[in-house]
C-alpha cells in the first residue's frame, strides 16, 4: 500500500478538470531529461487511453538514449514547431506542467503557457514552486515526477488503465532521477511501485540497458578525455571537470553526450562534491552541473554562485563568462563552503 502523498482535495479538483477536458497539453522543461520525458509520456499514455486529445510539448530536443520510449515520436519540439505548438497551448482545456516549477524553466514557451486561458496544474518535485498554476502538486520529498504521475493515476482510480507502454515511461523517469536507484531512493514505497510496474509486463533490465548502455564510441572517448583533465581538490573533498566548445567539436559532440559525466568524480573515495562546467553551443554561457553525496547542499551553492538551484544532491546553474572564470568562481565557492565539505558526517 502507498501512503497518500497528494492531498485528496487536489486529486478531486484535478479529477473534475480531467472529466470535463478534451484537449490536454503536457509541457516539461528545457533540455528534457529522463524524468521530464518519462513523466510526460507516462501521463500521455494514460490520458490517451481515456480518449483525450493529448499533446506533449517540450522546449527543445531530448537525448538520443530516450528515443526508444513509446510515444517519444509524438513529442512536439517547441523550437521547431512554434506556431503549431502555440496554437495547441492557446486552445488547450488543461495544461499539465511536469517536472518544473518556475516558468523560466520552459524557456521560450513561458509566454505562451502563461497567456493561455487553459486550467493549469503543476506536478513536480523541486523546491520552492512558483505560483503560476491553479493546482500545485509539489512534493520535493518524492524522488521523481514520474513517481508522482503513478501516484496521481492510482489515486484517481485508474491503476488498471496504466498500459505496459505507460509503465515503461514511468519506470524510466523513476530510474533516471535516482541514478538507477542509487540516490534519493531509500523510500521503500519506490520498490512497491516498481513491483506494480513489473505487473504491467515491463522489462526493467532491458530499460536499464536501453538508457545506460547505448553509448557511441565518441561519447566514451570524450568521457576518457574529460576525466583525464579532471581536477581533484583533495583538501575540499571536491572535483571539477569541464568541456569547452572546441573540445566538443573535436569529439563530434551531440546533445546528451555528456549526460551523467558529473556523477563520475563522486566515485572517488572521499569526494562528496562534483562540478561539471560545459560551454553551451547555443547560448554564450557556461552550463553548470553540481552533484553531491550526503548532506552537502549543491542547491545552496548553485543559488549563491551560479544563479541556479535544484535539489540538495543535484543542482545546476548558469555562468556568463569563460570556463576559466567559472572555474575561479567555483574555487571561491569551495573556500566558502570548506567547513561543510570537510565536516565528518
Ligand atoms: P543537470 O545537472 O542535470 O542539468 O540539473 C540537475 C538539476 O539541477 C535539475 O533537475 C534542476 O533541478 C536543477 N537545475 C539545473 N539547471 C538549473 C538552472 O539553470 N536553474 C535552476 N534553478 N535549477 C537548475
Ligand atoms: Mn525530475
Amino acid at each position: 500500500m502507498l501512503t497518500k502523498v497528494i492531498e485528496q482535495a487536489k486529486i478531486d479538483h484535478f479529477t473534475k478538470w480531467f472529466e470535463r477536458a478534451d484537449k490536454i497539453v503536457i509541457v516539461s522543461h528545457v533540455s528534457p531529461d529522463g524524468d521530464a520525458i518519462g513523466s510526460s509520456l507516462g501521463l500521455y499514455h494514460f490520458l490517451d487511453s481515456q480518449e483525450k486529445t493529448v499533446n506533449v510539448i517540450v522546449p527543445n530536443a531530448f537525448p538520443d538514449f530516450l528515443r526508444w520510449m513509446p510515444g517519444s515520436k509524438d513529442i512536439l519540439l517547441y523550437d521547431r514547431y512554434k506556431d503549431f505548438a502555440d496554437k495547441l497551448i492557446a486552445e488547450a482545456d488543461v495544461i499539465c506542467c511536469l517536472d518544473f516549477n518556475a516558468l523560466k524553466r520552459i524557456d521560450d514557451m513561458a509566454d505562451a503557457v502563461a497567456a493561455s486561458p487553459a486550467r493549469k496544474v503543476m506536478i513536480d518535485h523541486h523546491l520552492y514552486p512558483e505560483e503560476f498554476c491553479k493546482i500545485t502538486m509539489s512534493y520535493p520529498k518524492i524522488s521523481s515526477t514520474s513517481e508522482l504521475i503513478f501516484r496521481l493515476i492510482c489515486r484517481m482510480g485508474y491503476f488498471s488503465d496504466i498500459s505496459k507502454e505507460g509503465a515503461e515511461c514511468i519506470y524510466t523517469g523513476m530510474m533516471t532521477d535516482t541514478g538507477g536507484f542509487t540516490y534519493n531512493s531509500n523510500n521503500r514505497e519506490i520498490y512497491f511501485i516498481i513491483s506494480e510496474l513489473l505487473s504491467k509486463g515491463i522489462d526493467k533490465d532491458d530499460i536499464y540497458r536501453k538508457v545506460y548502455n547505448t553509448y557511441s564510441e565518441s561519447r566514451l572517448r570524450l568521457m576518457g578525455y574529460v576525466l583525464s583533465n579532471m581536477v581533484v581538490y583533495s583538501d575540499y573533498n571536491a572535483a571539477l571537470i569541464s568541456l569547452t566548445k572546441e573540445e566538443q567539436s573535436k569529439f563530434d559532440y551531440i546533445k546528451g553526450d555528456s549526460e551523467g559525466f558529473v556523477n563520475i568524480p563522486l566515485t572517488i573515495k572521499n569526494v562528496c562534491f562534483s562540478c561539471f562546467l560545459r560551454e553551451d553551443t547555443e547560448k554564450p554561457m557556461i552550463k553548470i552541473s553540481l552533484r553531491s553525496v550526503g548532506t552537502f547542499p549543491c542547491n545552496q551553492l548553485a543559488a549563491e554562485f551560479f544563479n541556479g538551484g535544484g535539489h540538495l544532491n543535484a543542482s545546476g546553474g548558469e555562468f556568463f563568462g569563460t570556463i576559466e572564470e567559472a572555474k575561479a568562481v567555483f574555487e571561491q565557492a569551495l573556500e566558502k563552503y570548506k567547513p561543510l565539505l570537510t565536516a565528518k558526517s
